[in-house]
């Protein structure tokens, strides 16, 4: 949010940094959100500039290990008089607040499918498991409150894939899209989470091996739940557009 870029000469002149940006080592461009105004409304000061990432002045290494989505890369960026021509600017000038918005509507109905994967992952995993394990003579899945745990995970699944539908039906129609598609990113990400820590429970000392799809499952659901916005951010929207 403080990176700042200023116009000299033709050419934006970029001053920051950021941290955790997808693909801002091997990519070939990144969009940048950077202050560009000086004004007193604080949704008309920044931005959108495309950078490539061979631009004069742009440094980026990666983020060390992840415990977490470690299939996906991102990168520490600084920006040291950054140069990149003035045509770079994305969209309208000091209109960055409202484009990445938009974006977040469209972003956070995707991020929420993220979750609603992560959580059908864990109910198969936790599904099978149950029913290949014998323990105290019979099937894992004998036990009737491992069957309630797998009702609840199915019962609250369904519910989060069912707001899911209905915001992203919304976001199409840009109809109160904003606190929909924040609905359902927190609901399905939360529900992925809940999913991931009962099927855990389910595995047993199994659920300890770093080889299990569960374990995976039980570390990537922090992913979701983190990016474009933590669970708190999303409500705040919930009740500011309620
Ligand atoms: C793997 C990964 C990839 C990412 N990719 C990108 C990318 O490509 N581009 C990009 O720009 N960003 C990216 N991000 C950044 C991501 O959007 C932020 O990490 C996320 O928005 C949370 O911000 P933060 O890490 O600064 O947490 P902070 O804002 O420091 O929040 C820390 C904690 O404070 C509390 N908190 C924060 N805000 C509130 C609030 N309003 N009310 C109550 N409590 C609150 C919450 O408990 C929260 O967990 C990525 C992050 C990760 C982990």
């Amino acid at each position: 949010m403080e990176t700042e870029a200023t116009l000299e000469a033709g050419e934006w002149v970029l001053n920051g940094e950021k941290y955790w940006i997808g693909n801002g080592v091997s990519g070939d461009y990144i969009t940048v959100y950077a202050k560009t105004e000086d004004t007193d409304d604080r949704h008309g000061n920044h931005s959108l500039i495309l950078v490539p990432t061979d631009a004069p002045g742009y440094e980026a290494e990666p983020i060390p290990e992840k415990m977490a989505y470690r299939a996906s890369e991102q990168a520490h960026i600084v920006f040291d008089d950054c140069r990149v021509p003035a045509e770079n600017l994305v969209g309208e000038r000091g209109n960055g607040f409202k484009m990445v918005a938009e974006f977040f509507n469209a972003g956070r109905v995707r991020v929420a499918a993220h979750g609603i994967g992560l959580a059908a992952a864990a109910i198969e995993e936790a599904w099978d498991f149950v029913h290949e394990r014998e323990e105290f003579g019979r099937d894992v899945a004998d036990f009737q409150s491992v069957q309630h745990d797998l009702a609840e995970m199915r019962m609250e699944f369904e519910s989060a894939r069912a707001l899911l539908w209905q915001a992203v039906d919304h976001v199409q129609r840009g109809e109160d899209a904003e606190r929909w598609a924040a609905m359902a990113k927190a609901k399905a990400t939360e529900v992925a989470a809940e999913c991931a820590e009962a099927s855990i429970k389910l595995h047993g000392g199994r659920a300890l091996l770093n080889d299990e799809r569960i374990t995976r499952v039980y570390r990537d659901v922090r992913m979701p739940m983190t990016y474009e916005g933590v669970g708190a951010v999303q409500r705040d929207l919930i009740y500011r557009n309620f």
